[in-house]
């Protein structure tokens, strides 16, 4: 058993001088209130772990690299040309370096959404890509829930493109079978529909069909208004009414982006996750989703960092409430505690890894915040989530286990350090 001392926990309430008994498994035995004991580690502001619930590690190779002009369609050209160059020992190199930076972050816990499957000529790899995700999510001691995507075709009617034969499957009951077998391998694995553009309807149905019931489900909707008028064009529906109707939404459901959505969308997204990626919305230029009006309706709210041009899940939430504000004309539109809960346990139920509070039973999965930074002192404990960013995070712990320290990770590595190794090899 380990134990810990937080002067303050910041989760749906501010609680000062709170004391955790945990687990030698990382599971939290008790949580009261009072003075520390002889032997605890001595903790300051400490907030929950944050849940990455939408990743594509593959695209921190652009960061920095695509700002010249284009549009989303632009960008994806380029995203292809990096899927094509990468290999199973790069991508695991660039997949560790990343994981390594989203832990010194704040991010205890990622979603990998996942579509390289083969090799650049489409024959398969026996899992050598999805193997290479779980070593570098172990090697950095982030949990991983790998979210094995299903991506068909080039777009509503076209077969892949040459640049997207990497992705393929053939058809439905291919990607269950690779699935299936993957599962035998993989200990978080979920599943993922890449979106209506890139799995045609009856292999949506299949995959609902012949998935286990229980598995995160995660399907990117509606990110750019061309999907609607493909899908509509197409079908005569939005994409959430055909998601709907092929059975894809409810409580294991997570739907990303759901950025240009009707009335009828939002009603219908009330029971499931909604994954806002704030930072990639704004730099791809998507639009403005109707994140309070979705968590109105019923639905949980989670984060994700998608592209990873930033891996900070401060300034995630910080963009989450800060386009609400742009929108609306008005402050509050999320208080500081429902922040706190997206990016915890929202995002933690998003990736199938269960309840997320801090709470007799959960995992300890946390983070603290340094409260005397230029960006911090001052502040409100309870309003530091929109103070802070990543630069704040001090000590990160998963499982009671003490992972990154002040930027670096628990053995001294340094990200900057990984990447600049992993990119350069990709160069
Ligand atoms: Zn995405």
């Amino acid at each position: 058993v380990n134990t810990f001392w937080c002067e303050t926990v910041v989760g749906e309430w501010v609680e000062s001088g709170v004391r955790f008994e945990v687990s030698d498994a990382g599971v939290i035995l008790t949580r009261e209130p009072g003075p520390p004991r002889p032997g605890d580690v001595l903790l300051g502001a400490v907030l929950p772990g944050a849940g990455n619930a939408h990743s594509h590690a593959f695209h921190r190779a652009l960061r920095g690299r695509t700002d010249g002009a284009g549009d989303f369609w632009r960008w994806r050209e380029r995203m292809y040309a990096v899927a094509n160059a990468l290999e199973p020992d790069t991508y695991f190199a660039l997949a560790r370096a990343l994981f390594a930076e989203m832990l010194v972050a704040g991010y205890t816990a990622v979603g990998e959404f996942h579509y390289l499957h083969h090799r650049p000529d489409g024959t398969a790899y026996p899992h050598e890509f999805e193997l290479a995700l779980v070593a570098a999510a172990e090697d950095v001691g982030i949990r991983l829930t790998l979210l094995d995507t299903a991506y068909l075709a080039g777009g509503i009617g076209q077969p892949l493109a040459p640049e997207q034969r990497r992705f393929g499957d053939g058809d439905a009951d291919g990607y269950l079978e690779r699935w299936y077998s993957l599962r035998e391998r993989v200990p978080s694995l979920a599943a993922a529909i890449h979106s209506v553009r890139a799995v045609p309807p009856d292999d949506i149905a299949r995959m609902v069909a012949g998935l286990p019931g229980d598995v995160p489900l995660h399907v990117h909707v509606s990110e750019q208004p061309r999907e609607n008028a493909d899908c509509l064009a197409a079908y005569g529906v939005t994409p959430t009414r055909l998601l709907a109707d092929l059975g894809v939404l409810g409580p294991r459901t997570s739907a990303v982006h759901a950025t240009h959505l009707t009335d009828d969308d939002i009603r219908l997204l009330a029971g499931s996750t909604v994954v806002i990626c704030p930072t990639t919305e704004a730099d791809l230029g998507d639009g403005v989703g109707p994140a309070r009006a979705l968590a109105d309706a019923g639905a949980r709210i989670a984060i994700g960092s998608d592209q990873n041009g930033v891996v900070d899940p401060l300034l995630e939430l910080r963009g989450l409430e800060a386009h609400e504000r742009l929108g609306s004309g008005l402050r509050g539109r999320f208080t500081p505690a429902q922040l706190v809960a997206a990016a915890s346990a929202a995002g933690y139920g998003s990736l199938g890894l269960g309840s997320h509070r801090l709470a007799v039973g959960d995992r300890f999965d946390a983070i603290e915040l340094s409260t005397t930074s230029v960006r911090t002192v001052g502040s409100d404990a309870a309003q530091l989530v929109l103070s802070a960013t990543a630069s704040d995070v001090e000590r990160v712990f998963v499982g009671g286990v003490l992972t990154a320290r002040g930027g670096v990770l628990a053995d001294g590595r340094d990200p900057a350090d990984l990447l600049a190794t992993a990119l350069g090899a990709l160069r």
